[in-house]
């Protein structure tokens, strides 16, 4: 059977959390941070260890297979690749940012003025879908200290919290895209019975970080106000219990409206609400 290849971030801000993507997955590997390539042991596939700029032209040119990225790495390099799974980690935007004081209040302000970026293809495209003429100055990285240094009047960076640009004296100003990691494969790839099996396993992992599995107990009365306010896989199971009129209720709900939901249980008569983390889900 033909071994796949994988390339995830070397170090950085994907590093982690795809390692433990693919560990949950059930796949066991050595991860030296020496090592550019490390076999798994229970499943055909090799990791690539690189810096996360050279994974979609590696994937497009078949080196690699499959690989984990932030979309704004592969909308800037402008290659062809298969998007698989989007993986609900890395998340952030990219935006135009501003110094507090400037007089830059519009979009059409930017006309003419100077933005310094890491990401000239994606401003590039969107300054043209706005019809907008900048100077894009392409630099390596510190971006956020170019108008302050008198480089740019604008920059156009990634930001997560903000905190970066606050420290900065920056204001965010426009929203140019927003990316998280994303699993790509090359052109074609996802037909293979390997990747489809890999696929589903990292379903498996993201679906389960999105609930919660919840044990509570109700009496018989209340039974159904409860369940109504229960999604689940399929129905509940319900549970007989010593004490006669009550039942143990078992439901699978998600994690993004969680505490309102528990609020509205207690409400409908549960109690002893136990609420465990779910490893993985296989529909
Ligand atoms: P490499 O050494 O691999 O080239 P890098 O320095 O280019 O790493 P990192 O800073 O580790 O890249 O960021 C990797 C990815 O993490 C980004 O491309 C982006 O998709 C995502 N990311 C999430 N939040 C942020 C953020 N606040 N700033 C920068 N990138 C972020
Ligand atoms: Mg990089």
């Amino acid at each position: 059977m033909k071994t796949l290849k994988i390339a995830i971030q070397k170090s950085g801000r994907l590093n982690e959390k795809s390692v433990e993507l693919l560990k949950n997955c059930g796949l066991n590997f050595e991860n030296y941070k020496s090592s550019l390539i490390s076999p798994v042991s229970n499943f055909p596939l090799e990791i690539l260890f690189l810096r996360d700029d050279d994974i979609p032209e590696y994937v497009q040119d078949g080196i690699a297979d499959l690989g984990i990225v932030g979309e704004n790495v592969i909308q800037e390099t402008e290659v062809e690749v298969s998007y698989l799974q989007r993986l609900g980690f890395g998340k952030c935007s990219l935006k135009i940012a501003v110094p507090n004081n400037s007089d830059i209040n519009s979009l059409a302000d930017l006309h003419g003025k100077a933005i310094a970026t890491t990401y000239p293809a994606i401003l590039g495209k969107f300054l043209k879908e706005q019809n907008i003429t900048s100077d894009i100055r392409t630099i390596s990285g510190s971006v956020e200290i170019s108008p302050g240094l008198g480089l740019s009047d604008a920059i156009c960076d990634l930001v997560s919290t903000g905190g970066t640009l606050k420290s900065n004296g920056l204001k965010p100003f426009a929203d140019v895209m927003s990316s998280e990691a994303v699993l790509i494969g090359s052109k074609s790839i996802a037909e293979s019975d390997l990747v489809q099996e890999l696929i589903q396993r990292v379903q498996s992992v993201l679906r389960a970080k999105e609930t919660k599995y919840v044990v509570l107990n109700v009496e018989k009365q209340n039974l159904p106000a409860v369940i109504a306010l229960l999604p689940g896989v399929k129905s509940p199971s319900v549970v007989p219990l010593a004490e006669e009129d009550w039942v143990a209720v078992h439901t699978v709900i998600p994690e993004r409206d969680f505490w309102d939901r528990i609020s509205q249980l207690k409400q409908a008569g549960a109690q002893g609400i136990v609420v465990m983390p779910i490893e993985k889900i296989i529909l």
